[in-house]
């Protein structure tokens, strides 16, 4: 009812940053077939998604708008639109889900670059170009708006956070994140970078077309809605592709609480079925994470995944470890799936944890990781001690200072340490004090007093 009362063309705020208005664009852009893929949508909203494509690009840069109508009940809704000037309409003669009728409309599309988008969105002020920018410059990136909010309730339209990225948890289920510290200073400096992102929402990106049929477009066998976004993510981040946020871009989206319509099947099990095939595929072993989040999805069939296995084989992907260290070290790996003998590294982004060649008795030190185990390779075992070879981290004396050194491993308690989540604080067995890199250029890693608040403290081990 809201959407109804508005006009299809109505105005939005700008909501752009003000450095974005005098950003001026290559001239020689690539056009772009658009793709709405829709299930019962309200008409008058998926008019305005149309119309808002039309008004706010330039002319030449839409090549045309595919609409994948996804078996609605009611055929109408596309055919209406089908009137409208380069506005295609495919309709699928049953319900597959938005994966495969995006690849449809995908396959379908005449133009050299995609532009996915939900049938609830509006499209803002010179919201293509800088997206076009970004995929002509380089073929392998992914680059999304930032999402807007259309108000579910009012249809109000609010413009959302530019420090938000898309992350998410071991339950595998998205989420926006606030950049860290280091990240927004950058973007102070200038609003107009790219927010390099480990995962996307899904719904609104562009992609260049022949990288998106050699990325392997979706996987088929996924169903209705969900998890879709997080299998793109890993596969185009493991097989050398980037995903970014392109600031001075802006698309609205209405955000909705529940899915207006049915998930034959029911949607819990579609959705644990689409998040086991993305997991079962590009997780490796952190696939026992997922697992250990939400047991009840090992209940659920996922079908055969051996065709997106040849597929990453054939692109020569990265392993997921990879994917941890380089892309989102941030994600707290929970201490549990590493075994006893299964050597990590223990690091802060890109400095590890390092012997540097010392021997007994000697501190350690922090170097950048060069992820050959070597001097960085540690084991954190089951009973706390942190390991190289027959060495062991100890706490010399607490009485008289912080100090730590690597000696032989004994079994006595100052060896002994807890892994602290979330936070990945690395804390004393007996004693509040916690590793720490502050001084190790200087006195080496010592163990200060725990202060969860200090990036100091805070360990990935991986
Ligand atoms: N969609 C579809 N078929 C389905 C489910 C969804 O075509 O079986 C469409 C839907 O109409 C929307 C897009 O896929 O345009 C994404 O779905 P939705 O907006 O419900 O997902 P959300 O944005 O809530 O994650
Ligand atoms: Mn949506």
């Amino acid at each position: 009812m809201a959407s109804d009362h508005l006009p299809s063309n109505r105005e939005i705020p700008d909501t752009r940053n003000s450095m974005c208005r005098s950003k001026g664009y290559k001239k020689d852009l690539p056009s772009t077939s658009v793709i709405i893929t829709f299930h019962n949508e309200a008409r008058s909203t998926l008019l305005r998604t149309v119309v808002s494509v039309l008004n706010r690009s330039p002319e030449h840069l839409i090549k045309e708008i595919i609409l994948v109508d996804d078996f609605s009940d009611n055929p109408d809704d596309g055919l209406e639109l089908a009137k409208i000037h380069k506005v295609r309409v495919l309709r699928n003669d049953k319900r597959e889900g938005l994966m495969r009728s995006r690849v449809k409309g995908a396959d379908a599309a005449v133009a050299s670059v995609l532009t996915f988008l939900d049938s609830h969105c509006e499209c803002n002020e010179k919201w293509l170009e800088p997206l076009l920018e970004r995929v002509a410059e380089n073929s392998s990136r992914i680059v999304c708006p930032i999402i807007d909010v259309i108000n579910m309730d009012t249809f109000q339209y609010i413009g959302a956070s530019a420090d938000l990225r898309g992350a998410f948890d071991w339950n595998l289920i998205f989420k926006w994140e606030y950049i860290d510290y280091k990240e927004r200073q950058r973007r102070e400096k200038d609003p107009t970078e790219v927010i390099l992102t480990p995962i996307i929402a899904g719904g609104l990106f562009v992609i260049d077309k022949p990288y998106f049929a050699k990325l392997g477009k979706y996987d088929m066998m996924m169903d209705i809605w969900g998890a879709e976004n997080l299998e793109l993510s890993f596969r185009t981040w493991q097989c050398g592709g980037s995903l970014e946020i392109v600031p001075c871009s802006r698309v609205g989206h209405v955000f909705r609480k529940k899915h207006p319509y049915t998930f034959p099947g029911g949607s819990g099990n579609v959705f644990a079925r689409n998040t086991r095939r993305a997991a079962e595929v590009w997780l490796d072993e952190y696939k026992e994470l997922y697992y250990q989040a939400v047991p009840l999805a090992k209940t659920v069939p996922f079908g055969d995944i051996s065709e997106r296995l040849e597929l990453r084989k054939k692109l020569q992907c990265k392993p997921f470890k990879w994917y941890l260290q380089h892309v989102y070290p941030e994600l707290q790996v929970p201490n549990k799936i590493f075994t006893p003998g299964r050597p990590t590294s223990i690091r802060q982004g890109h400095m590890c944890m390092d012997t540097m060649g010392n021997l007994l008795d000697s501190i350690v030190a922090m170097f950048q990781c060069h992820n050959n185990g070597g001097n960085q390779q540690w084991t954190y075992t089951d009973s706390g001690y942190i390991r190289h070879h027959d060495i062991c981290l100890e706490v010399r004396d607490v009485y008289k200072g912080s100090e730590v050194l690597m000696k032989i491993c004994d079994g006595n308690d100052n060896q002994k340490w807890k892994l602290i989540q979330p936070g990945g604080m690395i804390r004393h067995a007996r004693y509040p004090l916690c590793l720490d890199s502050r001084y190790a250029r200087f006195k080496g890693i010592l163990a200060e007093r725990c202060n969860s608040a200090l990036e100091s403290q805070r360990w990935q081990i991986l």
